[in-house]
């Protein structure tokens, strides 16, 4: 799983740009936020947007969603015919209705809402999380591989596919004189996890969703701001609290106010408590592994 990160400030535009975030893996694209700006920094960086499949949005604050009517216009106007996912909250789908209608579009293609979804099989839920409004972070799970250790099988003079098929599955099978375990033949890869909060004070949600997932990508639009939880938002030190809590393998700090030109200061005293914590700096990219 490779996630790209479109758009990192948080609230007012500045050079991190507004919160979004790609993520892409085995084919399938899917982007979550969609601050105003998107469409531009994705063309920016050639990531395109025909081959997004799906949009889950956080929650309605205009920072997150005020780029999404004018992304889908231009599908539109790009003619896509594929389908688009499209999830969040309450509002989300009338927000759209409304800008097309007022902006006299109407896709061409189908808009399906959905609360989860899976494509090729990649997972994606949501969660609620603790800020002013309605509010989601979602998780993305990979599905655990099952991987069969055709070589030795073949070492050992089977190589019938049906057989093998069967051991896939998880059946035991007889073979002349032997009995096959596919416990002894089958190994499992588990799947990476990624946990994106969208905004939210600390919060018992996410400390339940973000488990041991192999990257967190947490609001942290503070420094030391005093009022920081009351706004519905986490200092950066919240995020690599909640990290150590969770045992995630990795911390991406997310959603920085744009009145800190220099992240910096965030990074240092996130890492006093999580030491495996990064900026999620605009327009780079991370790979996932589990
Ligand atoms: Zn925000
Ligand atoms: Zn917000």
């Amino acid at each position: 799983m490779r996630i790209y990160f479109i758009g990192t400030g948080g609230g007012a535009p500045s050079f991190r740009g507004l919160p979004s975030i790609l993520v892409k893996r085995e084919g399938i694209s899917i982007l979550l936020d969609c601050g105003e700006g998107t469409q531009w920094r994705l063309m920016q960086h050639s990531l395109g947007f025909s081959s997004i499949d799906a949009v889950f949005i956080t929650h309605m604050h205009g920072d997150h969603v005020l780029g999404l009517p004018g992304l889908i216009e231009t599908m539109g106007l790009l003619g896509r015919k594929k389908k688009l996912y499209l999830g969040g909250p309450r509002g989300m789908k009338e927000f759209l209705e409304y800008s097309f209608s007022l902006t006299h579009f109407s896709p061409q293609f189908d808009l399906e809402f959905v609360s989860s979804l899976e494509l090729g099989g990649l997972l994606v839920t949501a969660f609620p999380t603790c800020h002013v409004i309605e509010s989601y972070g979602y998780i993305l799970t990979e599905r655990d591989r099952v991987n069969l250790d055709a070589e030795r099988l073949r070492a050992e003079g089977i190589s019938d596919w049906r057989i093998l098929k069967s051991l896939k599955e998880g059946q035991v099978v007889k073979y002349g004189e032997r009995t096959l375990d596919p416990e002894e033949y089958l190994s499992k890869r588990r799947g990476a996890k990624v946990v994106y909060t969208g905004d939210t004070a600390p919060c018992d949600y996410v400390l339940r969703a973000a488990e041991g997932a192999d990257l967190l990508i947490h609001d942290s639009t503070f420094l030391d701001e005093p009022e920081a939880h009351q706004f519905g938002h986490s200092r950066a030190k919240d995020a690599a609290l909640i990290s150590q809590r969770t045992k995630v393998k990795a911390l991406a700090l997310f959603h920085i106010s744009s009145r800190y030109a220099d992240s910096a200061p965030l990074l240092y005293d996130a890492r006093r408590f999580f030491s495996r914590t990064f900026v999620a700096e605009p327009l780079s990219f991370y790979d996932v592994k589990a």
